[in-house]
């Protein structure tokens, strides 16, 4: 088989799973705040969450590009993939830095599905896109680390066995470089809730699973330590190419989702006596918005593509991260102006996917700080902080 049949087959295989899992399903989970564990469940049963982990530790070991059309199917299927992305973009901090035993201790049980690896912690309360002034600290103390301090916004944490956690080995002023003196670790959540670890739930405006996490005295085993001991910021940056990438492919399903709700709808909404999409000025903000998104589609591949041939594209996986979020809020507003009163009715599941689409201009890095990296890194401009 071609690379392209490859992909359309796990584009058909992603699109009748979420066949099953319809907008009532996801209607009732957004009314409740609940998690999708069955849609979850049949996710990691079929394979695709282990998309990315190699076939040596029990997964398909596929490329990224292929990974990001996963992500991209849930989306345009009108499902929440959020509920389990995580696991796909932790993923590839684990593979590039984590130790020969803590994938083999890890992985085969991620593949299968009796492990959850769903929790990221890095925001906090004072430090959200200033990464490097985070104050969670963790102190070596003999075989452990002793953990302290708070993470916001950990989505998935009640739902995830293992936290990959960003912390501070060195002080700030005693780092030999600012991006220096940040560890990565890979904490087994099971032993430590309740037992040093603290997760408080927080409701948003979309059924997301976010959380906050306290750390008071956690202690943790020295084998947790990802990679070496003051390079965790390094290895973050890496992973947040992938994640961007997977985030943007999510973001063009979600375009698509609406562009195709918006279209069907101009078609058969008939007002003064003709379909309201014989309107040009319907028919134009969905045209513009398809242009939009081919685009961004076109930068996500691109991103994908270079990752997988061994590059590290930030400005590559930044940008399509930037193009693809505003495409698909651009099309989730024009689907709901498309569908006039409509689209506020739950029934319609617009302004569900609305209030979901949103998040993407500000997580899991915001458009502001994408122009940043565009300006300085790739236009030379002066640094602005
Ligand atoms: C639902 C949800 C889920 C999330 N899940 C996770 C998760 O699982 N793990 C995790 O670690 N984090 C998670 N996050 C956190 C997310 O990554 C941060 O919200 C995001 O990075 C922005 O940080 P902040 O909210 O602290 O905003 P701030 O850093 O306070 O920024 C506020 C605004 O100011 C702008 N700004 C700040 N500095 C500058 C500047 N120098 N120039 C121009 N503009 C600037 C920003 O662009 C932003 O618009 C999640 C957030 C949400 C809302």
């Amino acid at each position: 088989m071609t690379e392209s049949e490859d992909i359309a087959e796990i584009r058909r295989a992603v699109a009748g799973l979420c066949a099953d899992f319809p907008g009532e399903y996801w209607r009732d989970k957004d009314r409740e705040r609940a998690y999708p564990t069955e849609f979850v469940t049949a996710l990691t049963q079929a394979g695709f969450l282990a998309a990315l982990i190699p076939h040596d530790y029990g997964g398909s070991g596929l490329k990224l590009d292929a990974a990001a059309v996963i992500m991209e199917e849930i989306q345009a299927a009108g499902c929440n993939g959020a509920s389990a992305h995580a696991q796909m973009y932790i993923m590839n901090t684990l593979l590039k830095f984590g130790s020969e035993e803590q994938k083999r201790t890890y992985l085969p049980g991620i593949a299968d599905g009796s492990l959850r690896l769903q929790a990221f912690g890095v925001s906090e309360p004072t430090s959200g896109t200033d990464t490097l002034s985070l104050r969670t600290v963790a102190v070596r103390d003999g075989d452990h680390y002793v953990v302290n301090g708070q993470k916001i916004w950990t989505s998935r944490a009640e739902h995830s066995d293992l936290m990959l956690l960003l912390a501070r080995t060195t002080p700030a002023d005693q780092a030999a470089k600012r991006t220096e003196g940040l560890s990565i670790f890979l904490v087994d959540m099971r032993q430590v809730v309740g037992n040093g670890m603290t997760i408080k739930p927080i409701r948003t405006m979309m059924n997301h699973s976010t959380t906050e996490v306290f750390f008071d005295d956690m202690r943790i085993p020295a084998s947790a330590l990802v990679g070496e001991e003051g390079k965790g910021f390094r290895y973050i940056l890496s992973g947040m190419n992938a994640e961007r990438v997977l985030i943007a492919a999510e973001c063009v399903g979600d375009a698509k989702w609406f562009i195709q709700k918006a279209t069907d709808y101009a078609k058969e909404r008939k007002v003064f006596n003709r379909p309201i999409g014989q309107n040009q000025g319907v028919q134009f903000p969905i045209a513009r918005c398809y242009a939009q998104m081919r685009a961004a589609e076109l930068m996500v591949h691109h991103a994908a593509q270079a990752y997988d041939a061994g590059g590290n594209p930030g400005a590559e996986a930044n940008m399509a991260k930037l193009l693809a979020s505003e495409a698909s809020w651009a099309a989730a507003d024009m689907c709901v102006q498309t569908h006039g009163g409509f689209g506020f009715a739950e029934e319609y599941d617009i302004e569900r996917k609305f209030r979901e689409a949103r998040l993407y201009t500000v997580a899991p890095i915001s458009t502001n700080l994408i122009l940043s990296y565009l300006a300085e890194h790739v236009l030379g401009l002066p640094r602005s902080y």
